[in-house]
């Protein structure tokens, strides 16, 4: 893996189409994936909070979330060649999954949101399959979420609790599963309902 070191966390050197292609691959070879899209708070955050810390250390690829962490490399003489967030991650992944007919569950937002964003997601991909959708206003202890989640065998669980919230989450779920791209996605729902 080609990454840049910035304040201890090494982000994939990517492009938003070539790293959707990379997930492409592992997607076809049935592998489990932690992607973390760190924005410069997650990053800071991670600096007081060794748990978080190692969390994001853990993951797969880390991508750079932010302007902020591609002038920070630019400055350290690793340029990034763009940024590489969990929204643009996200629709190019649909539209992978739409090509390939790839299951799609949708954790996270207010009830209404993930609902919303499940159906834009069904109009907009007819041949994206919804696996499943939940709000993400649970408790992390109660596992009873990621059961359900597991049970309907996802090929992407695109993961929309905030930060840190939804890294957690992937962190603790991910030994559950078989396979799966696990991403944290923010507030993409948001953007998606509309
Ligand atoms: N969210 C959630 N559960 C929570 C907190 C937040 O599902 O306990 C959702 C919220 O509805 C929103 C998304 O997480 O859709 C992103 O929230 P926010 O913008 O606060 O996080 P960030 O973009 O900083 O990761």
């Amino acid at each position: 893996k080609n990454t840049v070191n910035i304040l201890g966390i090494n982000f994939i050197n990517t492009t938003v189409k070539q790293f959707v292609h990379t997930l492409g691959s592992h997607i076809e070879n049935r592998e489990k994936t932690f992607v973390v899209t760190a924005n410069p708070e997650i990053v800071m955050d991670a600096r007081k909070n060794d748990t978080l810390m190692n969390i994001i250390q853990g993951a797969d690829y880390v991508t750079a979330d932010g302007i902020g962490i591609v002038k920070s490399a630019g400055l350290l003489g690793v340029p990034l060649p763009e940024r590489v967030p969990g929204f643009d991650v996200t629709m190019r992944l649909l539209k992978l999954a739409n090509k390939k007919s790839l299951s799609v569950y949708l954790l996270g937002g207010k009830d209404r949101v993930v609902e919303k964003a499940a159906d834009r997601i069904k109009s907009d991909f007819p041949n994206v399959k919804i696996a499943g959708y939940h709000h993400g206003y649970f408790d992390l202890n109660d596992d009873q979420i990621m059961k359900t989640v597991e049970s309907t065998k996802p090929d992407i669980i695109l993961v929309a609790l905030g930060a840190p919230r939804q890294e957690q989450w992937i962190s603790q779920s991910m030994p559950s599963f078989d396979h799966g791209i696990f991403i944290g996605v923010g507030g993409t729902f948001d953007v998606i309902a509309g």
